[in-house]
């Protein structure tokens, strides 16, 4: 079995590659150079020079399938690679099976798992796709042996002519990567609860994220905190929610926590139904009681 990746995310690339590992050889392709990406078993690491146009990478990655002998093409299911991935099986004539986060295979075909009805349900499907898009954010990051070899192709401008690349604003938090993530919902009930709860977060050497009315209506934490759907998916060693619901846009992006602990003062809220400790109480009284056994 033979794979092409491409991601043009550092992190997304070795969540694929941890991913593929064991299952075949694998090719990865991508537009980041960082040194690191080559230590995750790859057969060989195709580095795209120039302005991402997803046309011209399309095409390379479709030369690149036709002509290295590849059953499979995955895609990190980036903003860029949603593009390259339609462009791709457009231009190859392929039907494409978007999300997914596991793949198992038969004699014929392929079974893939992926999330359905906004991330309530599991949707586990017979494919006989050849391309999908990755879901990342939820899958281990594990380095792999050696060094893989790389070579560098310089991706073909397309009609559309990029004329200036601006980098978007440093993330303030790589939450990703935090070990413990203390998230806090609207049941926060106001903007100066922040500073209330900020010497909990500290203390447990946490990270603040909010639900999207914290983070998105409201403006109580930054856009770039807000755990779900539409935004970050994390997977902490610890998660405490704290009056925060549970509704599913939520649980969709923090359901690879190890450990949920959820304080809410509705005992049938959903968020119990996640939660490996759970309390019920005001948040503000449970956090200080917390706070004198740290
Ligand atoms: C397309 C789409 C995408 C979405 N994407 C996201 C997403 O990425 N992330 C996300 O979070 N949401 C997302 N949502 C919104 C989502 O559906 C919910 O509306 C949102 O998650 C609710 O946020 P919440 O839990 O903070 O607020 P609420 O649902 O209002 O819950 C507040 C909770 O706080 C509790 N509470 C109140 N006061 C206290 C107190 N003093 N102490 C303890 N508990 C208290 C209440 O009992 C309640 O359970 C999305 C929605 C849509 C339609």
């Amino acid at each position: 079995m033979k794979f092409l990746i491409f991601s043009d995310s550092e992190d997304s690339a070795k969540q694929v590659m941890t991913f593929l590992r064991g299952k075949g050889d694998f090719v990865l392709s991508s537009t980041e150079r960082n040194e690191s990406i080559s230590k995750y078993g790859a057969q060989k690491v195709l580095l795209l020079e120039g302005k991402p146009d997803p046309k011209g990478i399309a095409s390379i990655l479709s030369d690149e399938f036709s002509n290295g002998g590849y059953d499979y093409i995955l895609i990190a299911s980036t903003v860029l690679g949603r593009d390259i991935a339609s462009l791709f099986s457009g231009q190859k004539s392929l039907e494409v099976t978007p999300e997914i986060f596991d793949l198992k295979f038969n004699e014929t075909t392929v079974i893939t798992k992926r999330y359905g009805l906004g991330g309530k349900a599991v949707l586990e499907e017979e494919s006989k796709s050849k391309v999908f898009t990755f879901l990342t954010g939820i899958s281990e990051d594990v380095p792999g042996d050696g060094v893989s070899p790389k070579e560098t192709r310089s991706i073909p401008e397309g009609a559309v002519k990029i004329l200036e690349i601006e980098m978007k604003k440093e993330k303030e938090v790589n939450l990703e990567k935090a070990n413990i993530i203390v998230a806090v919902g609207r049941g926060l009930g106001k903007k100066e609860g922040i500073q209330q709860i900020d010497p909990f977060v500290k203390a447990v050497k946490g990270e603040f994220a909010g639900s999207r009315p914290v983070c998105l209506d409201y403006h109580w934490l930054s856009e770039d905190r807000q755990v779900g759907y539409s935004g970050r998916t994390v997977k902490p060693k610890v998660y405490v929610a704290l009056g925060i619901s549970g509704q599913i846009q939520h649980i969709a992006g923090m359901r690879g926590s190890k450990v949920v602990v959820a304080v809410n003062k509705d005992k049938n809220a959903p968020i119990f139904q996640e939660a490996d400790y759970g309390i019920v109480g005001d948040l503000y009284q449970v956090v200080p009681k917390i706070m004198s056994h740290l």
